[in-house]
Parts: structure tokens; C-alpha cells; sequence
């Protein structure tokens, strides 16, 4: 399924359950040749309403964040596991199945975007996006390279949020990511069999095309 293919379907989906909770699927937004992947968990109550990813008092940390390390919002494509929202107040985590139906649609969105350095919000994205079993605590700040890209997980921003000595790890963290985004593609790595196509074969990016 190639990018264009998935955002089409996933804005009709009803793979999973979370179709019924969602007021608005959120599939995700940047530009399609960013270095800065970041992927979170599910959307929440703003950005269900609004359809776009990382809203509401989660968005602001994450743009202060980025901002501390000169890096703007426009230049990182921003998704989330699953592109619906789970159902409860606070939202529920998605489930395994729910993360599997939904996978494809980022599976096309990393194979279009192809960025340098994914960053993996929290436990579950962590788990996913690395293939380990750890808590995020345990390996967050770490490179990790995996199918020609650096995975790198941290805490999740709702857990930042409320807690201030979380919110300096997750500043210390991002401090890394500058010189991740200028380092060399790992050239000896894992795979998880996230596609990938090498930059001589992939199509010109579409400007715009979110
Ligand atoms: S979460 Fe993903 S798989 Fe489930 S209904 Fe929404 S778009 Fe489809």
C-alpha cells in the first residue's frame, strides 16, 4: 500500500473497534521528506476533535521541546499508533490487535516519509517501533539502529506533562536529536522488516501532501 493508498483508507477504516470511538480519524501530518519521524501512542480528546496529531496541552510541550532544539513543528512528520481514538475518559491504551489492524497505514507512512530518526513516544510506541520488551525507562535516549534508521525511544508526553523531573528527561533526550539528525545512516542494523526504499529508487516527493 503506498502513502497516498493508505491515508484514502484509513479515513474510511473500520479495521478495529476504535472506529466507533473516534469522532475524526487522525492519520498524521509533516512533510514527506522529513529527517523526524515521531510516532505516539493513539490520539486523544483534542486531537480526535480536531483530526490533526499532537494538539492541546501535549502539542505545546512537544513544540517547546522541539523549539529548544531549533526544530520546528512544520519539519517533523507527527503520527501515533493507531489513528483513532480509544474510547474512555482518559482515553484507554489501544490494544494489541488494535495496533496490528492499524500498522500498514504507518507502515506506509514510514516507507514514504523514510526519516532518519524515529522517535517513539512512550511504553507501547517503544515496544513496537524497537522490538523490545523493556520499559521505556529503561532504554529511552538510545539510538537504537533498526532497518537503516535510528529508533529512539523516550517517555511519553502525558507523562512529561505532570511531572517535572520527566519533563527534563524527556528535554535531555531531545538534546540528542540534532546531532542524530546529522549523524550517518546506520550502515549495521537490526530489522524489524519496516520497508524501506533506498533515496536512488524512491519517487520525488510530493510537496504538500500530508
Ligand atoms: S485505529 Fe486504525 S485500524 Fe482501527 S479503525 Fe482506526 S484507522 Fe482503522
Amino acid at each position: 500500500m503506498d502513502f497516498a493508498e493508505a491515508q484514502k483508507e484509513a479515513l474510511g477504516c473500520t479495521k478495529c473497534g476504535l472506529c466507533h470511538s473516534r469522532t475524526r480519524v487522525v492519520f498524521g501530518e509533516g512533510p514527506l521528506n522529513a529527517g523526524l519521524f515521531i510516532v505516539g501512542e493513539a490520539p486523544g480528546f483534542n486531537e480526535d476533535a480536531e483530526g490533526r496529531p499532537f494538539r492541546g496541552a501535549s502539542g505545546m510541550l512537544l513544540d517547546r521541546i522541539l523549539d529548544s532544539q531549533g526544530i520546528g513543528r512544520d519539519e517533523v512528520y507527527l503520527t501515533t499508533l493507531v489513528k483513532c481514538r480509544p474510547p474512555e475518559s482518559p482515553p484507554r491504551s489501544p490494544k494489541p490487535a488494535e495496533i496490528s489492524a492499524c500498522r500498514p497505514y504507518l507502515m506506509a507512512q514510514l516507507k514514504a516519509v523514510d526519516p532518519k530518526v524515529v522517535v517513539a513516544l512512550g511504553d507501547i510506541a517503544s515496544r513496537v517501533l524497537t522490538g523490545r520488551k523493556e520499559a521505556v525507562s529503561r532504554i529511552r535516549g538510545r539510538a537504537i539502529p533498526l532497518d537503516g534508521r535510528y529508533v529512539f525511544p523516550t517517555l511519553a508526553l502525558s507523562r512529561a506533562l505532570y511531572t517535572p523531573a520527566d519533563r527534563d528527561l524527556l528535554l535531555s533526550d531531545f538534546s540528542r536529536l540534532p546531532e542524530l539528525l546529522e549523524a550517518e545512516r546506520p550502515s549495521t542494523y537490526g530489522t524489524l522488516n519496516v520497508p524501506r526504499t533506498p533515496d536512488a529508487e524512491r519517487e520525488p516527493v510530493q510537496p504538500g501532501l500530508w
